[in-house]
């Protein structure tokens, strides 16, 4: 069944389209990603094995971490919703001498047509723009295969990250653009873990993104209160 009522928001699709061109500059509106790839590798790496794997990057936009996930040595796909990004995805493949396969399909579509079809699932950094993130979840969970492994990162909901994510990012070091993110849209992580359990995944992990205040460098460590990581994982045949 094809998607009746596609989980998206035209609007959010249409500010990450307008700014595509951006995409590979590290210094430019899409910065903070450039400085969480490390992290976030690190962290997949830490918890899977890549190389050889088939692995699917949900959200992709313009490939910054499904790249990252090639250079492993993963088989990756990655899915967006957003026409432009996926053009600059592809051609900084080419450029790159990558091979990855980008497709303009919805994870609710792609689950319908190849349910179970991968080993690791990556979805960063878009839950916080999409109208119903259980949907979502749900289709993650019927992408990955019994066994497999789903790793997603968002915002937490609390004045700390309001604080941080929007009046800091938006407004006062005007790293991203305004109107980036929705205060509403944030996830707790208690919530984001109900969703997981209620459509079949458990939650193994979870991480933080910390900042130095005086640096503004990136960490990965145990406070979840603005960014964080989490690993969950569908179960295997014996329930593993
Ligand atoms: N995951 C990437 C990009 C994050 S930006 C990274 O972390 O580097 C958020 C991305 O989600 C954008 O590329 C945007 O086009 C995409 N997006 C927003 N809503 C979407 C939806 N409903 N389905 C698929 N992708 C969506």
């Amino acid at each position: 069944m094809s998607d009746p009522a596609p989980n998206v928001d035209a609007a959010e699709i249409g500010k990450f389209d307008a700014l595509a061109g951006r995409w590979w500059d590290p210094n430019g509106e899409f910065a903070p990603l450039h400085r969480l790839n490390p992290l976030r590798l690190a962290y997949l790496k830490s918890r899977v094995a890549l190389a050889g794997k088939a692995v699917l990057d949900v959200g992709c936009g313009g490939g910054i971490l499904t790249e990252s996930l090639l250079q492993e040595g993963a088989r990756a796909t990655g899915i967006d919703l957003a026409p432009a990004a996926l053009t600059v995805a592809e051609l900084h493949a080419l450029e790159a001498g990558l091979t990855a396969d980008y497709r303009l399909v919805s994870a609710e579509a792609l689950a319908d047509s190849c349910p179970g079809a991968f080993d690791v699932i990556t979805c960063m950094e878009l839950l916080e723009h999409v109208p119903d993130p259980t949907s979502t979840l749900a289709a993650l969970g019927k992408l990955v295969r019994p066994g497999g492994d789903v790793f997603v990162s968002t915002i937490n909901r609390n004045v700390k990250s309001f604080l941080v994510a929007i009046v800091g990012a938006e407004y006062l070091t005007r790293t991203v653009p305004k109107g980036t993110h929705e205060y509403a849209r944030f996830i707790r992580p208690q919530e984001l873990g109900r969703a997981a359990r209620r459509v079949g995944l458990t939650v193994a992990d979870i991480a933080g993104v910390e900042i130095d205040p005086f640096t503004r460098a990136f960490s990965l460590g145990s406070d979840v209160s603005v960014n964080y990581l989490l690993h969950l994982r569908r179960p295997g045949p014996q329930g593993s």
